[in-house]
């Protein structure tokens, strides 16, 4: 369809369904295939600290390494965002170092806890993070929250965005947790963004309308958003193969991506968003993973970033280096 995201090259066909352990393990096998390039990565999971550990072995073995954490990652897919950025980092020639990271498959994982994002925190002040990605989780800001038969709203636009008055006590727990969740991942997208690393942080548009709530509309994200010279672009993520119109926020660093942000143009269908389908189950939670197109739009930019940052530097964040200058390097051949 004319408008919509198209890459330069194929990709596994769009996972509309949630795969089982053994899809997932098959295409882990298969769609990451290790080269000479990249570093030998520990398929499961690891830890924070293995992460940081192997961020800094690889960075004390090649300058130009290129290490991101994709947070709140979800289940490993065919095409998602590790598995694009590792095709693209492969076309640009970056040495890379991706963790998929999600705190459902290892709780050390948890960006809640304090021990978690206080070594991520470090591992930007070393210079050992250079990219990270992800969305918050989202079902306590949902306006879908705002639709009848559904569970009650648990914030309003303004002053109680960050959680209604009359909480219950499951609901504040669930609303303390998401808005840890939230703040600490704004502040980790802030110290990376000031040492010149680079983030996007994906959330459901603002409606920009009363009653709803929305992250973006709020002073801890705006003020966080002028520090860092952020940009928040709007997409719409039928135009990356998504099965609902999804109008989703993407606020990042890196103006390469806003030249693929996409708003639907029309001429084709957009499946249901709210409600229940066939099965009993919410529509909504199909579409709580990134279509592969969209992900394919991430990595690209965030690998042409490094590619650029790499060619172009100087980078803070360790990787980066300047071209060494003529004439600067003493040696006896070239002394007058
Ligand atoms: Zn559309």
């Amino acid at each position: 369809m004319v408008g919509l995201y198209r890459p330069c090259h194929d990709w596994a066909l769009p996972v509309t369904k949630p795969m089982s352990l053994a899809e997932v393990k098959r295409t882990e096998r298969c769609a990451v295939e290790p080269t000479p390039r990249w570093t030998a990565r520990d398929r499961r999971m690891g830890s924070p600290l293995a992460f940081l550990e192997r961020a800094r072995r690889l960075k004390a073995d090649s300058a130009q390494a290129v290490v991101v954490l994709h947070a709140f990652a979800g289940a490993r897919r065919v095409g998602d965002i590790e598995e694009r950025m590792i095709h693209w980092a492969s076309i640009m020639n970056v040495v890379l170092l991706i963790e998929s990271a999600d705190m459902a498959f290892n709780a050390e994982w948890d960006l809640g806890n304090p021990h978690t994002i206080k070594i991520l925190m470090d591992m930007v002040l070393m210079g050992l993070l250079d990219i990270v990605l992800g969305g918050a989780p989202c079902a306590t800001w949902s306006r879908l929250r705002f639709l009848p038969g559904g569970p009650r709203p648990l914030r309003f636009r303004g002053a109680l965005a960050w959680g209604r008055l009359d909480l219950t006590p499951n609901e504040l727990e669930a609303v303390k947790e998401a808005n840890l969740l939230m703040v600490n991942f704004i502040g980790l997208c802030e110290a990376l963004g000031l040492r010149g690393g680079m983030f996007v942080f994906e959330h459901p548009e603002d409606p920009e309308l009363e009653p709803y709530p929305s992250v973006f509309d709020t002073d801890t994200f705006k003020n966080m958003m002028v520090r860092v010279g952020g940009i928040l672009d709007k997409i719409h993520q039928c135009m990356y193969g998504g099965p609902a119109k999804k109008g989703t926020g993407i606020a990042h660093n890196c103006h390469l991506l806003s030249k693929g942000a996409l708003t639907c143009t029309g001429g084709h269908a957009h499946g249901p968003s709210s409600g229940l389908n066939d099965q009993g189950i919410w529509h909504s939670r199909r579409l709580q993973t990134y279509p592969p197109p969209m992900c394919d739009w991430l990595s690209w930019g965030a690998m042409s970033w490094a590619r650029l940052k790499m060619d172009f530097g100087p980078s803070n964040t360790g990787w980066g280096f300047a071209p060494r200058r003529a004439g600067w390097g003493w040696s006896s051949s070239n002394s007058e």
